[in-house]
């Protein structure tokens, strides 16, 4: 008789969660004998896209009971989740130590995310709440509901600190929301609305970049490109370059890190990721561990979507390598993502590391009925469906309708891309 294999997902958020129903269902399919515990420590699961609605209040994101859930509702049967706080992880011994006490491993997932880092900019910390804010936390989500209640004009300042971010495009999209709000409440024409980025326009990828780029620009908003932050003062933010930009309300982005963890077991690049192949989402540096989601270094967005496209790759290698098989390099770096742009409108952006954004319908060529790289009230509605979605199918681990693990070209008008670079 062969022993069961035990593998260990380390961190209780949207890719352990999804990694770990997914391994156990494909596991019992294939008849393979696997022992999965998931270990992280929140209890309370929150749907971290909805902290981009808290602060406007908007139905169904209206306190954190909206976007919050027990995490426990969402592990699927055979998952063995204890809740517990991670202290250390041996990659050589395979044992990961926690307050409660150690787990041994054949196989580990890493799956912690990553933080933001208020402490990293001068003169920040000790603003946050009052002068300053965020958004991407529960707390200072809530706090920026009250900071924008208050606000009666000025200059508002939205600051992208440095990258990378966990979904790079949530600025932009509170951009456009705090343009609605502000249209709404009659004080937009004595707001001067800035987006100060350390990007050279609003996005990474060139066509998407022109099209937000413009579009925020169309709404008035002032866009302060190639400005990292790295003072912030109680009038003004302060660029490495000496550009000094002024605010009366400061929404700000701060710098994120990985895990510690990651770095101390040496399989980090220093600031908390983990040195990850993007292939085949196996550590550069230790074997029989895999990673996924926001603590990956590979070179595409941090995003829900992406840890759940990640966490199929993952389970198919664990898989193949606990028969014996080499990994396949099967990861594409897809990212699926619907940018709100205001006044009931959104895009929806489809790429991968090769790809970048480009228009057309998705997910079926020519009906759609999503609009790719345009504006659509579909879209939005498409955004606002992703909260169940992500609740019903995505956590636990099952399939989305016609959105597969890689990206398609069907449907994307992929001549935009062959005139941009001259057919090369
Ligand atoms: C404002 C905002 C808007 C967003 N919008 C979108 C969107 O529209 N679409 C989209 O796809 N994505 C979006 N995202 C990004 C998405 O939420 C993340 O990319 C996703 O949650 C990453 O999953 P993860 O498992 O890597 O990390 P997380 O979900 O953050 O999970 C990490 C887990 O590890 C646990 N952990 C860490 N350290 C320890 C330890 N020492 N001991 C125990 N447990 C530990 C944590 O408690 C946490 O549960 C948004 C994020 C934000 C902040």
């Amino acid at each position: 008789m062969t022993m069961a294999v035990n593998v260990l997902v380390l961190g209780d958020g949207t890719g352990g969660l999804v990694v770990s129903n997914l391994l156990r269902k494909v596991a019992r399919r294939k008849g393979v004998d696997v022992n999965v515990r998931l270990i992280g420590n929140s209890p309370l699961h929150t749907y971290q896209p909805g902290l981009l609605f808290l602060p406007f209040r908007k139905p169904g994101y209206r306190s954190l009971a909206d976007i919050q859930r027990r995490n426990s509702d969402f592990v699927g049967a055979g998952v063995d989740y204890r809740c517990e706080i991670i202290a250390a992880i041996d990659a050589q011994a395979r044992t990961v130590t926690t307050d409660k006490g150690s787990h041994r491993y054949d196989w580990l997932v890493l799956a912690l995310g990553c933080r933001t880092m208020v402490d990293a900019i001068d003169g920040l910390a000790e603003r946050w709440g009052t002068r300053a804010h965020g958004f991407y936390t529960p707390d200072s989500a809530l706090r920026l509901a009250d900071a924008l209640d208050k606000f009666e004009g000025g200059d508002l300042l939205v600051d992208i600190a440095e990258m990378p971010i966990k979904c790079p495009v949530a600025p932009l999209e509170f951009v456009c929301l705090v343009d609605e709000y502000l249209t709404r409440r009659g004080v937009r024409s004595q707001t001067r609305l800035t987006l100060m980025t350390p990007l050279n326009g609003a996005f990474t990828k060139p066509i998407c970049n022109e099209m937000l780029t413009g579009m925020l620009v169309a709404k008035g908003v002032e866009v302060v490109p190639d400005a990292p932050l790295a003072v912030v003062t109680d009038k003004a933010v302060v660029c490495p370059d000496g550009k000094t930009v002024p605010y009366d309300l400061l929404v700000t982005i701060p710098p994120h890190e990985g895990s510690d963890l990651i770095d101390e077991a040496g399989l980090g690049d220093g600031l908390g990721f983990g040195l990850t192949d993007k292939l085949t989402l196996k550590s550069k540096k230790a074997e029989r561990v895999f990673l996924l989601g926001d603590n990956t270094n590979v070179p595409t967005s941090k995003a829900g979507s992406v840890a759940h496209f990640q966490a199929e790759v993952v389970v198919h290698n664990l898989l193949r390598e606990i028969a014996g098989e080499a990994a396949e390099p099967l990861a594409d770096g897809h990212t699926n993502c619907f940018i709100e742009t205001g006044f009931g409108k959104a895009i929806l952006v489809d790429f991968n590391y090769d790809v970048q954004p480009v228009p057309g319908r998705f997910p079926l060529p020519a009906i759609g009925p999503m609009t790719l790289l345009a504006e659509s009230r579909l879209n939005h509605l498409g955004k606002l469906a992703f909260k169940p979605i992500y609740w019903h199918l995505l956590l636990p681990g099952r399939s989305i309708p016609l959105v597969g693990s890689q990206m398609s070209t069907r449907g994307k008008q992929m001549e935009v891309l062959a005139a941009r670079t001259g057919g090369h």
